[in-house]
């Protein structure tokens, strides 16, 4: 089975992949971070640790970073130039508005993105690992939310979904079969 699906959305494509976000060569990449931004375990720990110092100091300036919001730092030593920090929300009932706060998490990465320019960056599946958000419904909200962004905005011209685990990409395939969209 292939590792790596690609869709197109008007001019732009969105890219599945399984793999390592801290590898990216994307401008940007999208950290599922935590709001203090002190970092954490997870992909967290990855880009701070791939990343070096530098990320953590700027992140320190910031302060903070509410749910569904998202800021920017440098790539450090990764081979994005930017990090673009977002915080997910963390699952408790499904009640809790936690669908707004992953789409709006999504939504504001994509704009801040389009906003410095950038035309590519990757994400990994926010909220889905310590934050426990069912897998399954976070793949359709990622992938309705990227495209959609796509379809109305045309600065951003790729935009690659990372999954770590192959189980989590054979979900997203599935999720993009019933979307109809492979
Ligand atoms: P959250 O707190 O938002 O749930 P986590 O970092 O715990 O964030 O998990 C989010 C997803 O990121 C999980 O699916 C996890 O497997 C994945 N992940 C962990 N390390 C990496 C990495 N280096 N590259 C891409 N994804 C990663």
């Amino acid at each position: 089975m292939s590792d790596k699906i690609e869709i197109d959305v008007k001019s732009a494509k969105i890219v599945i992949e399984q793999g390592d976000i801290t590898k990216q060569a994307t401008e940007a990449i999208v950290n599922a971070a935590n709001s203090s931004l002190r970092g954490g375990g997870g992909v967290d720990g990855a880009i701070h640790r791939t990343g070096g110092p530098k990320i953590m100091e700027e992140c320190r300036k910031i302060g903070g970073c509410p749910a569904g919001e998202a800021v920017i730092t440098t790539g450090g030593n990764l081979k994005a130039k930017y990090v673009i920090h977002t915080v997910g929300p963390i699952w408790r009932s499904g009640k809790a508005g936690e669908e707004e706060i992953l789409t709006r998490a999504y939504q504001n990465s994509l704009a801040l993105a389009q906003k410095k320019g950038i035309r590519s960056l990757s994400f990994p599946s926010i909220s889905t690992g310590a934050y426990g958000y069912p897998l399954r419904e976070a793949s359709k909200v990622a992938i309705n939310t990227i495209s959609a962004y796509l379809k109305s905005h045309r600065k951003i011209e790729k935009v690659v979904v990372v999954l770590f685990s192959d189980n989590d990409f054979q979900v997203y395939q599935e999720t993009l079969k019933e979307m109809g969209l492979i």
